[in-house]
């Protein structure tokens, strides 16, 4: 059966999402409404900016719908979408204590790499499929995963020893942008859950 990914496209990094999916041949929708939400399997919360993110979807009412599918469906959070993603988060306090969809059992950090590095590129070896493979990252005003309960969190890659690329069951963080890039094995990884 054909699945069609849904890229969460309120703000931010949405239209690269869509271009990496649809050169893999997959039908791609946008969105921004619940009955969008409806027509797909899977989700993609781009990076961005997350306190605009969840100010709009709590303003919106797609936070609760949103919450229940991200608890139920396969979802990629990339950056700021890793930081929606996260059980605990640092940043996000003035939304009280429902800030995130709280689906990984991780600890994120918002900006977390400080001014002068607030975007950088780099190599990093990402694990796909048992298979080892080196893959330039981006990483624009970048969280840092702190923590992740261990029993449940597969790390699939890591920067400075910190993990910036992780698996828990059918959801997957990334901190840095893989969408920016030409590499597209992050995202049939994704399309492969
Ligand atoms: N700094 C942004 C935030 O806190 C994330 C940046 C990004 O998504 N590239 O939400």
């Amino acid at each position: 059966m054909s699945q069609t990914i849904g890229v969460l496209s309120i703000q931010g990094a949405f239209e690269k999402h869509r271009i990496a999916f649809e050169k893999l041949g997959l039908k791609v929708l946008y969105v921004r409404s619940i009955a969008e939400l409806e027509k797909i399997d899977k989700l993609v919360i781009p990076g961005g900016e997350s306190t605009a993110m969840v100010t709009i979807l709590k303003k919106h009412d797609l936070w609760f719908p949103l919450k229940k599918f991200c608890s139920e469906k396969p979802v990629f959070g990339t950056c700021a979408g890793a930081i929606l993603l996260a059980k605990k988060t640092h940043g996000l306090e003035k939304f009280g204590v429902d800030n995130s969809f709280s689906v990984m059992d991780i600890e994120v950090k918002r900006n977390s790499y400080g001014r002068q590095l607030d975007s950088f590129k780099t190599f990093l070896d990402i694990k796909i499929n048992n298979n080892s493979k080196k893959i330039e990252s981006i990483f624009i005003r970048a969280p840092s995963i702190m923590d992740v309960d261990s029993a449940k969190v597969e790390i699939l890659a890591s920067f400075k020893k910190e993990p910036v690329f992780v698996r828990q069951g059918n959801k997957l963080a990334v901190t840095f942008h893989p969408e920016l890039t030409d590499d597209l094995s992050i995202h049939q990884y994704f399309a492969d859950i």
